[in-house]
């Protein structure tokens, strides 16, 4: 059994990404191929936005946002406690200031009453001026861009969306990746999305935003490759995975969707009296790219990890720890925000197998291993 079963999902999709690749083999052309925006117009299209711009990684994604939106020294950056260190690392390196706060005890996605706190507590403080909020997908469920949206507007913020995990989601009939002034998604094997490599792409309806992205891509180019206008990075998405990415999109977006929320809820039914489910909101569809239980406590997570493995059954912890006791954010401020359900949420989750292709039998050797 895999946690995530890439071999099992191209035995299924072979022919299709088998005869994408080949293409790319046949035309030669490995970098800026026609393949790269076909599946631009195609995301473009899939979720309505009026840009889509692959790149190399998620992470790069996020960083010509933020070099998009002049992000650097003196400029405060809000993210959830509890997400890949990636959502707001680029922001740091551009001499951002993170600024860190609490999830919520149900979604697990950044809470609106600390997200509040924390921007009046950095106008308060006045060294920094609250510039962005980075709003995170987590595990695949959309976060409450309704209030986020609201409180963005009200202190003059840029939302951006990490839509990394939520690829696929959707709330308010919106999908994710269509939310905040721009969105980001990563296309990183183990994704909902995933590609044979790394990938990403930035999604937004503003065409300067989109236009500097496209340049900043390519060394900041100007009219061509060598009329450079501004700094920028080498973050092309390869053709070839473009390429299955291509192959993959329809039947992600028409199937495997719908086949990981079915298996989102035989887990829901079978353990919702053992263990914490993941709880959506009713207007949110979640594209669960993890499947986290929470336990009692610290204690019986790590039992239950222990009896997984016994058992041989694929474990992860997203994430061991919030990142506000990371090493690396040790002397970063937290203004007195205490984290209670980030701490909490880091020391209860435990993830199981999820992907389309997880078989039934897999699936109850799963749960009676748990409830056993
Ligand atoms: C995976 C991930 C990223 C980074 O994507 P890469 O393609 O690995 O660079 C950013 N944010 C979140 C929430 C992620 O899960």
């Amino acid at each position: 059994m895999q946690f995530i079963d890439l071999k099992a999902q191209y035995e299924v999709l072979k022919t299709e990404i088998d005869c994408r690749m080949n293409q790319v083999l046949q035309h030669g052309k490995y970098i800026g191929g026609p393949e790269v925006q076909e599946l631009e117009k195609k995301l473009a299209v899939y979720l309505n936005v009026k840009h889509a711009v692959a790149c190399g990684n998620g992470t790069d994604a996020l960083h010509m946002l933020y070099m998009a939106y002049g992000i650097g020294q003196g400029d405060a950056v809000f993210c959830p406690d509890v997400t890949f260190i990636a959502s707001v690392e680029p922001a740091c390196m551009l001499g951002a200031t993170p600024v860190f706060c609490d999830i919520t005890e149900d979604t697990y996605n950044i809470s609106v009453e600390s997200l509040e706190r924390q921007i009046l507590a950095v106008q308060k403080e006045g060294k920094y001026r609250p510039k962005a909020v980075t709003a995170v997908d987590f595990l695949g469920n959309p976060a409450d861009y309704e209030r986020i949206e609201l409180l963005c507007k009200k202190y003059d913020m840029i939302l951006i969306e990490d839509a990394a995990q939520g690829f696929g989601a959707n709330y308010h009939q919106k999908q994710c990746g269509a939310y905040g002034n721009a969105a980001v998604t990563s296309f990183f094997p183990a994704k909902p999305l995933g590609c044979y490599g790394d990938g990403g792409a930035v999604f937004t309806s503003d065409d300067t935003v989109a236009e500097f992205c496209r340049s900043v891509r390519v060394h900041g180019k100007g009219s061509d490759k060598y009329d450079n206008v501004r700094i920028g990075m080498n973050s092309r998405l390869d053709t070839l995975q473009a390429a299955v990415l291509l192959a993959k999109l329809d039947v992600f977006v028409q199937h495997e969707i719908e086949m990981r929320q079915k298996i989102a809820k035989k887990y829901d039914d079978a353990f919702k009296k053992r263990f914490t489910v993941p709880f959506v909101e009713k207007e949110a569809n979640s594209v669960y790219a993890q499947y986290a239980l929470l336990a009692e406590n610290e204690d019986e997570r790590n039992a239950m990890i222990q009896r997984l493995n016994e058992h041989e059954i694929p474990n992860m912890v997203y994430y061991p720890t919030p990142m506000h006791r990371l090493p690396v954010f040790a002397q970063t401020e937290c203004y007195g925000e205490t984290f209670e359900n980030a701490d909490s949420y880091c020391a209860k989750t435990f993830s199981l197998p999820m992907h389309p292709y997880l078989k039934e039998c897999d699936q109850e050797r799963i749960i009676s291993a748990l409830l056993r």
